[in-house]
């Protein structure tokens, strides 16, 4: 049968393994040989043990945990046109021209690039006498699909990352907590949460939550939010409320590009109000522990929709990213999403908010 890898690449998430387990299951089902590639891209130019066929019990009781078990990383090799020669020859010695990649737009936009550039390398390493002729017909063709991991639900062409509702879970558990215990002594909390560019975290989070005020990197506010965010958290004491709860997302800023820190606003609010108020930083926390079951399920159903999306792709289909569109796994035109998720990277920092929200569409 056909060869088939899969790695993880960039930020880990929560939920990448339910998506490499079902996508190893949906190859072997399938009669194919899966693989792993550990510690993305630098494993697949290093080869060696980094490269390594799973088989059924290998990616047994992984479903639950949080992060990535074959690991991830960043690899600057993959970004020369010589690691990726190594990479490819990798690969082909251990027949596979199938590629499932997991990570954000900079690993759909490599896997790409590798993709266009495969029958070069297959060229220079028949020149170099590293692969036979029967090797470069063999494997004439690379195939990739892309699935997005990650916690902001920052990819353009998918309802929700994988990743995204676990995050989701630990920040509603963190400030459930901390609710308590300003409720007990009056206090004002700032929560910093992650989603550096993209406003899904704490937007969600300030209606789950019942916050008071929400920085999001969107919807910066004017100059003068000092005002409006004293007159809202008086406004909310006045009506009887005990405590009072601010999220600002790490990357917020105001209309002039200026960034908002949570200690900006805890400045604000101790010497306007004089108010007794803390932050919190979640940090990785945000990444860590178990994936929700939302993010388990969506994992099953992306990488068993990539395994069955590589199966069929032939020399003239374009390369896919499996998305989640209402409730259904689909496969979207790789190189479309990836254009749109830096369309929306480029109108931010334009500061065309209005233009960002836009492209970004659904979610
Ligand atoms: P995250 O959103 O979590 O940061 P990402 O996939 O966007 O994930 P990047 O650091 O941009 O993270 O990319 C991960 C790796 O993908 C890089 O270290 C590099 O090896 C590879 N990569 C990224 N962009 C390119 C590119 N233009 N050409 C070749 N390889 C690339």
């Amino acid at each position: 049968g056909k060869g088939l890898a899969v790695f993880t690449s960039g930020g880990d998430s929560q939920g990448m393994n339910a998506a490499v387990r079902a996508c190893v299951r949906m190859a072997i089902y399938l009669g194919c040989k899966a693989y792993f590639i550990r510690e993305g891209y630098q494993g697949m130019v290093d080869g060696g043990d980094n490269i390594v066929e799973a088989n059924w019990a290998s990616v047994s009781s992984i479903i639950h945990r949080g992060g990535t078990v074959i690991g991830s990383a960043r690899c600057m090799d993959f970004k020369q046109r010589a690691g990726r020669l190594k990479a490819a020859n990798n690969l082909i010695q251990r027949g596979i021209s199938n590629l499932v990649v997991i990570g954000g737009d900079g690993s759909l936009t490599g896997a790409n690039l590798f993709r266009q550039e495969w029958s070069s390398l297959l060229d220079e390493l028949l020149k170099n006498g590293q692969i036979t002729e029967e090797q470069k017909t063999k494997y004439a063709v690379l195939h990739i699909v892309g699935m997005v991991g990650s916690i902001d639900n920052d990819f353009c062409g998918t309802d929700m990352t994988i990743g995204t509702d676990s995050a989701l879970h630990r920040i509603i558990e963190a400030i459930d907590a901390i609710v308590s215990t300003a409720y007990s002594h009056q206090r004002t909390f700032i929560m910093e949460v992650m989603g550096r560019h993209c406003g899904y975290l704490p937007v969600v989070t300030g209606i789950v939550s019942e916050a008071d005020y929400v920085f999001c990197p969107e919807s910066p506010p004017p100059s003068d939010w000092p005002d409006k965010l004293c007159d809202k958290l008086i406004q909310e004491r006045n009506a009887g409320q005990r405590l009072n709860i601010i999220i600002v997302a790490e990357g917020a800023i105001d209309r002039d590009g200026k960034p908002i820190s949570a200690e900006d606003i805890k400045k604000v609010v101790v010497d306007k109000l004089q108010q007794d108020t803390r932050i919190t930083v979640l940090g990785h926390v945000q990444r860590g522990g178990n994936p929700s079951a939302f993010d388990r399920v969506l994992g099953c159903r992306m990488g068993a929709e990539a395994t069955l999306a590589l199966m069929e792709a032939t020399s003239e289909s374009v390369p896919v990213v499996v998305s989640l569109d209402g409730n259904q796994a689909v496969r979207v035109p790789l190189m479309e999403c990836v254009e749109r998720t830096q369309a929306v990277a480029k109108a931010m920092a334009d500061k065309n908010w209005e233009l960002a929200v836009k492209l970004r569409g659904r979610s």
